[in-house]
């Protein structure tokens, strides 16, 4: 899909080009800008696969660790798994290591060595998905691909103040950007959007007054640049409403197995009413109660579950019930969470 949109794009590319000329990071794995320099594609990926997991300065000394140890893809690829492994440690998932060894194994053995230049037969190597094989194909081989990640989608949900919340706006937004990818610069188009979202065009404060598309911006012209991407409101929990029952003799208090089946199934806790959609009355609440005593109202607590949220009020009482499981007050603090603050409330 390739939008129309209201902003001029020969501006916004001329402009954003011209300021990653002057300001680009000197980053350890990026070209210079200067046109239609081609990069490292074995530094860009590296690069790109450990910046998925974390951040520049904490990629940075690993990727220097990286490529003094293994300088190329070949080198890698001969690599003792354990040692890449442990050269890894601290960087995340180790599945992303395992990827990135069956990748460079895959360049050596199916590519002599060499990666391939397409987007199309990047994506065919291991672990490369969608955003890293585009990165790779500008970055490395100056191809005009759509790189989009959730730094550019803020990016674009800004620049043409897209008002349709994510995630349904990904398409979107991924149409906007491609409506900006040109033949000129493509490698550094892609590395300036970079650089916009990391440096200026941040999640937080946005820093409209020094951005070279705030002339151009949408988002900024409408004084809320710092509220888009706009997310979808959270649908509410429907409310659920039951009583626990505190009931002691002692030091001890009365405890229930939950049934096998349901919310916290099997599990030991407060004896409750059901819990339904409507408030339980006094008279509901007494009749309901595992013993016969004077039953005290000791407040409500409120707990959100996952599917709902459930207003607990809590009724305290003296007595005995031959229903009930035991326990000492002092040793309740396996119990569900739930129970727990019910607990503190009615003790
Ligand atoms: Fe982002 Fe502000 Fe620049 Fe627009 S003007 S792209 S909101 S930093």
């Amino acid at each position: 899909m390739r939008l129309t949109g209201e902003v001029n794009r020969d501006l916004i590319r001329a402009r954003l080009l011209a300021w990653y000329t002057d300001q680009a990071r000197d980053l350890p794995w990026r070209v210079p800008p200067m046109g239609n320099r081609r990069g490292d594609p074995y530094r860009i990926w590296l690069s790109e696969v450990m910046l998925q997991q974390t951040t520049v300065p904490h990629a940075t000394p690993y990727f220097l660790k990286f490529t003094a140890r293994w300088p190329t893809v070949r080198d890698l690829a001969a690599a003792p798994d354990e040692e890449v492994m442990a050269a890894w440690a601290g960087l995340g998932y180790y599945a992303r290591a395992r990827n990135l060894l069956a990748c460079a194994r895959a360049v050596v053995r199916d590519h002599d060595g060499v990666f391939p230049e397409t987007e199309a037969d990047l994506r065919r190597l291991p672990g490369l998905g969608p955003y890293t094989a585009a990165a790779v194909a500008a970055i490395a081989f100056d191809q005009p691909a759509n790189v989009v990640d959730g730094n550019v989608e803020r990016v674009m949900s800004r620049l043409f103040a897209v008002e349709m919340p994510l995630p349904d706006a990904k398409p979107t937004l991924n149409a906007h950007a491609l409506g900006l990818v040109g033949p000129e610069r493509p490698g550094d188009w892609a590395q300036a959007l970079m650089d916009l979202g990391a440096t200026v065009c941040r999640p937080r404060a946005p820093q409209c007054e020094s951005c070279p598309l705030a002339e151009p911006c949408l988002g900024r012209a409408s004084g809320q640049a710092e509220t888009f991407p706009r997310k979808r409101t959270k649908l509410a929990r429907p409310r659920r409403y039951g009583v626990a029952y505190v009931l002691t003799r002692g030091q001890q208090i009365g405890l229930e197995t939950r049934p096998p089946s349901g919310l916290l199934g099997g599990m030991l806790g407060l004896p409750t009413t059901e819990w339904r959609a409507t408030p339980f009355t006094d008279t509901e609440a007494v009749a309901a109660a595992p013993a016969v005593t004077v039953w005290r109202d000791a407040g409500a607590v409120e707990h959100v579950f996952t599917h709902f949220a459930l207003t607990l009020r809590v009724f305290s009482g003296i007595g005995h019930a031959e229903t009930l499981t035991w326990a000492e007050t002092a040793a309740l603090a396996g119990l569900p969470s739930v129970f727990m603050k019910a607990a503190r409330v009615g003790l």
